[in-house]
């Protein structure tokens, strides 16, 4: 809010961010950008719209990388804008017509198949990362835990009101700062690939330590995002205890 110049006529959002999870208040920050005339624009990605639908919370444009929850088998790219009829028109005859993509009738049936699994996939994925959760943030191994719908989570309360289920993506810092130690952790996964994107059916990581730009950035060397997939909890969290046992 105190970026907020004369100029500004519009807010981009994302609660969470999806690398190290701070949250905005959705609600609050839509009713005072429609008090200024701003218009606001939310990526609802981490959420899924089981998650949180933010249109009715007074934002005025919602997007989704359609390519994570929504496709969730890590095979199909796809984006979704949502919006009043007036809003989507303006965009479909103007910028879309220009410079837009067009989804691809194989893609389009990807989406639809994948839709039609949506809540369960949600519902399922849920329940694996509250344990897988609850069983990183007890272990010695593992310094600190970024997650919503953990207590430990600065923003829990403001997690628990806007986000109705507990996603599948969330990050940990390792206790150690070693490289080598942070590498060996990685490698030792058997359930979980190294990769970018998330919310398919195999649970992935992504280390900070992987991209030396980023790292300059300012991330934890020892940070890594998990997106937790379809497979049980039981053999996640065994892996993960493993590879933590792997650098003790
Ligand atoms: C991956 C991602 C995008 C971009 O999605 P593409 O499928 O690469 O276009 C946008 N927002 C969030 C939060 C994402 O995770």
């Amino acid at each position: 809010m105190e970026a907020t110049k004369s100029n500004t006529t519009l807010y981009y959002l994302e609660s969470p961010n999806s690398l190290t999870f701070e949250l905005q208040d959705v609600a609050s920050i839509a009713s005072a950008a429609k008090e200024k005339g701003i218009t606001t624009i939310i990526d609802n990605s981490y959420a899924s719209p089981l998650g949180m639908q933010p249109a009715k919370m007074g934002i005025d444009l919602v997007v989704h990388a359609a390519t994570k929850y929504l496709a969730g088998h890590s095979d199909c790219v796809a984006g979704a804008i949502m919006g009043s009829k007036a809003a989507i028109s303006k965009i479909f005859y103007g910028e879309l017509m220009t410079l837009g993509a067009v989804i691809s009738p194989f893609n389009s049936w990807l989406m639809l198949r994948s839709l039609r699994t949506l809540e369960i996939r949600i519902n399922r994925v849920s329940e694996t990362t509250q344990k897988v959760v609850d069983f990183l943030a007890q272990h010695p191994g593992i310094a600190k835990i970024h997650y919503p719908h953990h207590p430990s989570h600065p923003q829990y309360e403001l997690a628990k009101k806007d986000l109705k289920i507990p996603m599948g993506l969330f990050s940990i810092e390792l206790a150690t700062e070693d490289p080598e130690k942070i590498t060996k952790f990685c490698e030792s996964l058997r359930h979980f690939l190294m990769a970018v994107s998330w919310g398919g059916y195999e649970s992935l990581i992504w280390p900070a330590l992987a991209y030396y730009e980023i790292r300059k950035g300012g991330l934890p060397v020892n940070l890594i995002r998990v997106s937790i997939g379809l497979e049980s909890a039981d053999d996640l969290i065994h892996d993960l205890d493993q590879a933590l046992m792997n650098i003790s």
